[in-house]
């Protein structure tokens, strides 16, 4: 592929990852009238926010000739990022292979498949999350043309969030008239919660920038694996090191059943099809809605759909317990702000998010 045509293959996926819609959710919660901002990264060409680090870890390595034409690219993740580096390596001309954790779900790995590549399961025994990350280094050292975009540790990762996911957002609420009061993302690498991050605290320097993690599983607060839970793509069995605690806020906790239940209102009591980390981003928000205030600008993020759950406890009935917040929220309606970048209907409507429109 010449240059001239690789250029133009980045310009066109570019067009379709980014430039998401901001929701503005109402809903009542203990008999008040409450609004939680979130922006919807579901709309990404595969369906998840990671499609954004890996567009921008892939330009980043072209720059830098990290990658070359038939490079293989090489990658540990728990799901969503393999399918995007399965998608956009693909798009790009690449052959990827993708270390999984076997504990995840089917649609996950059928995805990866699906976009032609190699997928190598891990199961516990063979070490796991940590195990998977080792057996991709080894795999690259054996070849010749090989790149490892290692999302855990490549600051492009949160590069990217703060280029374009931190600007769109504040410009998407500052068309509203609002500043933000506080930003609050699950972490898995951890890219969401410091890009995003970096980028509001240097509009805002007064915003609160929560990580969040499930109660079940706590690995941000005690540093190691435990536990159990079923928000698939956050919490893994580390402390990633793109995550600087000492540069956040307090970290939310969430359980995971009533992450589950929250997903479930969203998609069935608005139309909003969204994954279980999602309806875990919902309720950390409100949580510290709670703590800033019932009228204070809270922000966060649907990070996937929710297709790759189907077979998964996010369609069964899930028993509550105690201390649930979801049981006491009546979702009532959203409005959606589309982002002007590469889509007409802002036109349409005559409004545009503000947001520094880019590449198309
Ligand atoms: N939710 C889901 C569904 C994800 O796949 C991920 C990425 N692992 C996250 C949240 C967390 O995003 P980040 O890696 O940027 O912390």
């Amino acid at each position: 592929m010449s240059r001239t045509d690789l250029q133009d293959k980045f310009q066109f996926l570019s067009c379709m990852i980014g430039g998401t819609p901001l929701l503005e959710i109402q809903f009542r919660y203990k008999g008040g009238d409450r609004t939680i901002h979130v922006k919807a990264e579901h709309y990404n060409l595969t369906g998840s926010i990671k499609d954004r680090m890996a567009l921008h870890i892939l330009r980043k390595a072209y720059e830098n000739k990290d990658i070359r034409p038939g490079s293989m690219i090489i990658e540990a993740t728990s799901g969503n990022t393999g399918i995007a580096f399965a998608a956009l390596g693909k798009a790009l001309g690449h052959q990827v292979t993708i270390f999984m954790p076997d504990w995840m779900s089917s649609e996950r790995i059928n995805l990866i498949r699906s976009f032609g590549a190699e997928i190598r399961l891990i199961s516990q025994e063979q070490g796991g999350f940590l195990g998977s990350i080792c057996m991709s280094e080894e795999l690259a050292q054996s070849l010749e043309h090989s790149f490892l975009p290692r999302q855990f540790s490549n600051q492009n990762n949160s590069e990217a969030h703060y280029l374009s996911t931190g600007p769109e957002i504040w410009h998407q609420l500052r068309n509203q008239g609002l500043i933000p009061d506080a930003f609050v993302a699950g972490v898995g690498t951890g890219g969401t919660i410091m890009g995003i991050g970096k980028y509001l605290r240097e509009q805002n320097p007064a915003i609160k920038i929560h990580p969040m993690e499930p109660s079940n599983s706590p690995t941000m607060s005690t540093g190691y694996k435990v536990g159990k839970h079923r928000i698939q793509g956050i919490s893994d069995e580390f402390i990633p090191d793109i995550v600087k605690l000492d540069e956040l806020d307090s970290i939310m906790e969430v359980d995971d059943g009533d992450a589950i239940i929250m997903a479930q209102k969203l998609a069935s009591q608005l139309g909003l099809g969204v994954g279980i980390s999602s309806g875990a981003n919902f309720l950390a928000a409100l949580k510290v809605q709670n703590d800033l205030g019932p009228k204070s600008a809270v922000v966060t993020v649907f990070s996937d759909d929710n297709k790759k759950y189907l077979s998964t406890d996010l369609m069964r009935e899930e028993p509550v317990k105690d201390g649930f917040l979801s049981t006491d929220i009546e979702l009532l309606s959203f409005r959606s702000r589309r982002c002007i970048r590469c889509h007409s209907d802002n036109k349409l409507n005559g409004t545009s998010c503000g947001c520094p429109a880019s590449n198309c």
